[in-house]
Order: structure tokens, then C-alpha cells, then sequence
């Protein structure tokens, strides 16, 4: 009988644990682990059916290449890696290390984001890395950095079962974080804990809150100000604390003037009494976890709200204390350890920034490289590499388990930028994609449960998988393809790896002393010890909660508040474009559908997209429910079908993210997204774009493939066709 094994889940932030039993040729058997500290042996529908995803007929089992995008012939491992090793070559010696750019994922283990990364900034010298991360918590991560003086959230899992109230802002859990929202919902149960979720939908979160605060898109950062303004005219907040623990309260307090309850009420489109009602749950709990992501993180406030969020706990001392804190909840499995082996375009491992002179040096001196080797300043974005594509600045472009074709904001422009490129490798464990219509190369990955490696989840609970199955065909860890190109391109110096135990050891060393210090760590003590939350110094113990001392990441080691003043959405609806279009994700679905559009019970909970309505905008526009509709941006055009329904305000209208143009052409919401975003942490504000919507009329161009897919209820597209 074999044995279980233990892996993780590749889908959420939650990160729960898998024990996993193989069965041959058969899909293994999938259960919780009832040891892991994020899920303690529970699982949402999509983590118990991740064994449906491995050996499915989209899965890329050989590497392919072609002089032609779209192209692709099968080619043996070694021509693969010469072809892709000469491309880069070619380019690299016409123009320039800065000509190439790699666009990585949460989703990748910790040692291939960590080998990338030095691969491209340490070897190539180019630091045009950056990944989805840009797109999913780019804004928490520069929010939680600048009020805390470092990024990763202060809280643990556990906080939940002590805590006396909940707060979601711009987070529906209960559909996107299943199984810790499970455990709010028990907390709730039990002790009778109160949970406001504020949030345009009346989504699944919202409805099992006690209080729903259903504000108009882009005003979170009012209702925020507005509740710590409450706070503070209450008397309820913590002056010891902000004494002396914080810095630039009466700033803040200023700004909170301008935040009464009516102007609250009146811009957020919220009954006042409901707002007094969150204020008074707010002041009466203690202890209060509050939680966000995409939300909050998708706007072109994303970071000034994630100060606003830090603020109500910094002001009420509700941080560092069991059952109180910041809760950012991570979109991707692995973005956290992304964060942490510094794979953004501004980072370095450990929380080092590339502007700053001495995080350089410090990289330097650790891999070896002569001072002054890493380029200066920070690489391009995720916008902007695509951007700096179809200018022609950057003519190679590396994309590492990643579909941006479909998840990027405003699609057009992102197409436009990858038929540019001179080079597009793709690597990736499915095939065909979005992104493979535009590769030269694509190389097949092996996916999570057949490899060892790490991820870190939300609570910075850092896990190891063991493989639990066998790659099929030529399928690798990512971290071997790039390992493969680099010394085919003659790059061997620091990158000799022979395990990703080894990348582990190497990366772990390199946040020795660091805010998010993981140094104790290797896969030996996580398979020995279990998860483990950093920070975890080699001369220290881990700790569960940081802060509990009151000294924070900033130089003088007190927190800052920010008086973060509103400014609304950057299109705010008009004659011409009277909606506005928010975007997310449902249950039973990931990102773009690649793994879970193969398992039909999770295709039969979520069988194709839509667009929601307000019951009284479809009526004043003469729309029925399940007619196929036109959804128009200053961008583009997208096409879904109708549903009605009075779960979402009216003026506000709202599709999944999942499907795309392997589905319908034109289905994807980033036909019409908009690609402005945060001017801090430059992550696009998927959440709010003006749109107009119409009755769908087929053009001449477009009657053949609506034909031939006909309804909106198809199949995952044209998997496996190679
Ligand atoms: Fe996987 Fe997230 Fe579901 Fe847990 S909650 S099983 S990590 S998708």
C-alpha cells in the first residue's frame, strides 16, 4: 500500500496542507493534512480535487519551439535549451542585458523564484523582474512597508479562534480564502464574534457577516478614515500605545476632520446608522482581525488604504496582541516567499530594496560578484515591462507560470506588446494558453505535487512539499529549465545548484538578519520540524506574532501613521460610460482556469462566466437574464451573458476574472480593464473602470467563431492540441 505524502495545495494564500496518496497511473488520493496549521486537515472544493489536474490533456509534456509564434514544433530537451540559450544570446549582444525582462509567479516554489531572481540580477544584469505578485499584493506589501517599516503581515492563523471581532474590507473569504474564512465562521458560531465586511457585492462573505457594508467601488479609504474618526471622537483610542509606540497621530488626526459620519456615509453610498453600527463594533472589540486583499490591493489607492487599515490598529493598539492585527490575506499560493526571495522589479532577498546602496553591496558580497555588478535602479513593473515590449526596449520576455495574456489589464495593449517581442519563452505546465499563441519557445514544468520545494502563505508559514507524483514527459522543476539556459549561455558561476534543497539553504542564509529572517530554515527542518512561521533566526526561535514588543521595522522603531487623504477611482463613470465594472474570482475556480477548468465538479459549481446586474439597470436597459451582452471600456470590448441579480448595487456591475479567449474570444474583463494603477506600488486597479453595456451583436469577423463555440457554456477551449 503506498504511502501518504505530504505536498501542498497549489491554489490560495491559505496554503493548506495535502497528504497525498499516489495510485499509479490513476489520479492520487487527495485529503487534508490534520497536522498542517493553516487548514488542520480541512479542504475547499478545489484543493481536494488538485489530483484531477496532473496528468490532463492540456498538460505541456514536451518543449516546443518555433521561428514563428504560434508555430511551435515538439523539440528534444537539449535543442530546446540551445535554441532558447542562443535567442537570449542574440539579443543580449545587440542590445543589452536591459532588453530582457521575466515575468515570474506566486505560484512557482520559493527556490525558483529565488534562482530566477539571481539569475536575471546578478548574472544577466538585468533587473526587469517582476511578476503576477505586481498585480495581487503589490499594494499591501508597499502599505504594510511603509506603516510598519517592513512588508508581511504581524497576525497567525490562530488569532482567528481568539479573536472578538472581524473586519473584511475589499476580501470575499468565503469564496477566495474558503477555509480560513471556515474558521471565522466557527469563531463567529461559537463565541458570537461580529463580522463587518464592507464590499460593492453583496457577495458570500458579506452575506454570512453580521453587518454588510455594501460601499460604492474606490471609497474604502473613506469609510476607513471615517471609522477612526469615530474612534478617536469616542475617546477610544489607545494613547499610551500611540505615545509610545507610533509617530505622526496628530498629522493623521488632522486629516481625520475632514471624515465626518454624513460625508462618510453619503460618499461610500451607506446607511449612516450602519456606519455608526461597524464604528461601535469596532470600538467595543478589543480584539479585532482585520482582513483585506484584491479589494483593497486592486486600486489606485491600494497602498494609502492598506495605511488606513494599519492605521485604526496602530491608533487603537490592536497589533502584536493574540487575536488583533493587519490581516493581508495573499492571493497566490507562494507570493509571500516571492516577496521574500525579493522577485519584484524594486527587490532583492530579504526585504532589500535595489535602490538602496548597501542592500546592493550586501547581495553582492553574499553571491560573489564584483561591487557595483547589480544594476542601480529598479527593473520595469509588470505594466511596464509590457509597455517597454511594444516600444522595443525590451525584446525578450521570460514568462514563468504565468498566463498574462489573460490576467493583465487591458488586454489589447498586452497582445500588442508580446507580438513585438523578438523572444517569448514560455514556461508553463499547460498548453495551449492565452500566452502560448505568442511564444518561441515553451517548456514544459513540472506542477507543484511533482517536485520539492517551498511556498510561505499568508501567515508567513513556511511549508515543504514533497513530490508526490512523476512530471510527465519531459516536464522539470522551473528552476532547472532556467539552471539549464544559464549554463548553456556559459553562465555557471553561483548558479551550480543540485537540489532545490540547495537553493533553499542558499536563499535561507540570505535573509539572515533580515525582517523576514528565515535563516534556522532548510528542507531538512521543515521536513523534520513541520511549517514553520518566519521569522525564524539560525540564533533565535520562530515567532507567531511580530511586534509583540512594540518596536517596529522603521529607523527610530516606532510605526507611522499616514494621513492618507480619498481621492476618487481614476474613471469615474460618465454619460458615455455609465457602469462601473469591478472584477473577481468565484469558489470553485483559479485564476485562468488552466488547472481547474480539467475537473468537471468544479466546472459543474462554476460553468461559465457572466456579467451581474442590478435587477433595476437590466430593467431600464431592456436586458434578460442569460442575454449575451457587450460590456464596452475607452480600451475595449468584451462579450458575457447576463445575470440578474439585486446581490450587487445598482451602477456597479461585476465578472470573474477565470475565463478568457481560449473560452470566447473576447470573454475576458481585461478586455475593457484599465491599466492605471497605485502610484506607490504600481499594482493596476483591476477593481473599477467605467463601461457601458449594450445588447451583443455579432460582427462580420467574429460570426464564425461565435458559431462554431456557440453558447458561453463550453468546454476549458482546445486543450492538449499540439
Ligand atoms: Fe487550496 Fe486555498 Fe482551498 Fe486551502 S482554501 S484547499 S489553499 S484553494
Amino acid at each position: 500500500m503506498s504511502k501518504e505524502l505530504k505536498t501542498l495545495c497549489p491554489y490560495c494564500g491559505v496554503g493548506c496542507g495535502l497528504l497525498v496518496t499516489p495510485e499509479g497511473a490513476r489520479p492520487p488520493k487527495v485529503r487534508g493534512d490534520p497536522e498542517h496549521p493553516a487548514n488542520r486537515g480541512k479542504l475547499c472544493p478545489k484543493g481536494a480535487s488538485v489530483g484531477l489536474t496532473l496528468n490532463v490533456p492540456n498538460r505541456l509534456r514536451y518543449a516546443m519551439v518555433g521561428d514563428r509564434p504560434g508555430r511551435l514544433q515538439v523539440a528534444p530537451v537539449e535543442g530546446a535549451i540551445q535554441f532558447a540559450a542562443r535567442r537570449l544570446e542574440n539579443i543580449l549582444q545587440t542590445h543589452g542585458p536591459g532588453a530582457v525582462g521575466f515575468y515570474l509567479s506566486g505560484q512557482l516554489t520559493t527556490e525558483a523564484q529565488y534562482f530566477f531572481n539571481k539569475f536575471a540580477k546578478g548574472s544577466l544584469r538585468t533587473n526587469h523582474v517582476d511578476s503576477n505578485s505586481r498585480l495581487c499584493m503589490s499594494s499591501a506589501a508597499s502599505g504594510m512597508s511603509l506603516s510598519l517599516g517592513s512588508d508581511g503581515p504581524p497576525v497567525c492563523y490562530d488569532d482567528i479562534e481568539l479573536a472578538e471581532a472581524f473586519f473584511f474590507i475589499g476580501s470575499n473569504a468565503a469564496e477566495c480564502h474558503p477555509v480560513t474564512f471556515e474558521r471565522v465562521l466557527r469563531r463567529m458560531k461559537k463565541f458570537g464574534a461580529p463580522c463587518i465586511v464592507a464590499d460593492p457585492r453583496k457577495t458570500a462573505t458579506a452575506a454570512a457577516a453580521t453587518l454588510h457594508l455594501p460601499v460604492r467601488p474606490g471609497t474604502d479609504l473613506v469609510l476607513l478614515n471615517g471609522l477612526l474618526r469615530m474612534l478617536r471622537d469616542w475617546d477610544r483610542v489607545d494613547h499610551r500605545f500611540i505615545e509610545a509606540h507610533t509617530q505622526d497621530w496628530p498629522e493623521l488626526s488632522a486629516l481625520l476632520d475632514d471624515y465626518p459620519a454624513d460625508f462618510v456615509a453619503q460618499t461610500c453610498g451607506i446607511p449612516k446608522q450602519d456606519f455608526l453600527k461597524a464604528a461601535e463594533i469596532i470600538a467595543d472589540s478589543d480584539r479585532l482581525l482585520s482582513f483585506w486583499t484584491m479589494g483593497v490591493n486592486q486600486t489606485v489607492q491600494g497602498t494609502t488604504t492598506t495605511n488606513a487599515i494599519i492605521n485604526l490598529h496602530l491608533a487603537t493598539g490592536r497589533i502584536g496582541r493574540p487575536g488583533a492585527g493587519p490581516f493581508s490575506l495573499t492571493g497566490q499560493p507562494n507570493a509571500m516567499g516571492g516577496r521574500d526571495a525579493g522577485y519584484m522589479a524594486h527587490l532583492l532577498p530579504g526585504y532589500r530594496r535595489i535602490n538602496d546602496p548597501e542592500h546592493r553591496r550586501q547581495m553582492e558580497q553574499f553571491w560573489g560578484l564584483r561591487p557595483g555588478t547589480i544594476v542601480t535602479s529598479p527593473g520595469h513593473d509588470a505594466v511596464a515591462m509590457f509597455d517597454a515590449l511594444e516600444r522595443k526596449e525590451l525584446r525578450a520576455i521570460w514568462i514563468v507560470g504565468s498566463n498574462p495574456a489573460a490576467s493583465m489589464p487591458n488586454l489589447p495593449r498586452v497582445c500588442r506588446a508580446m507580438e513585438a517581442a523578438e523572444l517569448v519563452i514560455v514556461q508553463d505546465a499547460y498548453y495551449p494558453t492565452e500566452t502560448t499563441r505568442f511564444a518561441h519557445v515553451a517548456l514544459p514544468a513540472a506542477v507543484n505535487l511533482e517536485q520539492s520545494g517551498t511556498f510561505c502563505n499568508s501567515e508567513r508559514c513556511v511549508s515543504l512539499m514533497q513530490p508526490v507524483a512523476t512530471p510527465p514527459g519531459d516536464a522539470k522543476p522551473d528552476w532547472w529549465w532556467a539552471q539549464q539556459i544559464a549554463w548553456e549561455m556559459g553562465f555557471y558561476a553561483g548558479l551550480q545548484f543540485n537540489s532545490a534543497a540547495d537553493i533553499f539553504d542558499e536563499f535561507a542564509r540570505s535573509t539572515a538578519g533580515r525582517p523576514n529572517d528565515q535563516s534556522a530554515l532548510s528542507h531538512e527542518w521543515l521536513a523534520k520540524r513541520g511549517p514553520t512561521q518566519w521569522p525564524a533566526p539560525a540564533l533565535g526561535r520562530p515567532a507567531r506574532r511580530r511586534y509583540a514588543d512594540g518596536q517596529f521595522h522603521t529607523p527610530n522603531g516606532r510605526a507611522k501613521f499616514w494621513a492618507r487623504p480619498y481621492t476618487p477611482p481614476e474613471e469615474a463613470p460618465n454619460e458615455r460610460f455609465p457602469f462601473l465594472l469591478t472584477t473577481g474570482r468565484v469558489a470553485s475556480q483559479w485564476h485562468t482556469r488552466t488547472k481547474t477548468g480539467n475537473v468537471s465538479q468544479l466546472n459543474d459549481l462554476s460553468p461559465a462566466p457572466y456579467l451581474q446586474m442590478n435587477p433595476a439597470d437590466a430593467a431600464r436597459l431592456k436586458l434578460k437574464e442569460g442575454q449575451r451582452v457587450e460590456i464596452h471600456s475607452r480600451r475595449g470590448r468584451a462579450i458575457s451573458d447576463l445575470r440578474i441579480d439585486p446581490a450587487i448595487s445598482a451602477g456597479v456591475v461585476f465578472m470573474p476574472i477565470h475565463w478568457n479567449d481560449l473560452w470566447l474570444p473576447a470573454s475576458s474583463p481585461n478586455e475593457v480593464t484599465t491599466d492605471a494603477m497605485d502610484a506607490i506600488s504600481r499594482q493596476p486597479a483591476l477593481k473599477a473602470c467605467a463601461v457601458t453595456i449594450v445588447p451583443f451583436a455579432v460582427r462580420k469577423e467574429e460570426a464564425l467563431e461565435v458559431s462554431s463555440a456557440g453558447s458561453l457554456v463550453s468546454t476549458n477551449g482546445a486543450p492538449g492540441e499540439r
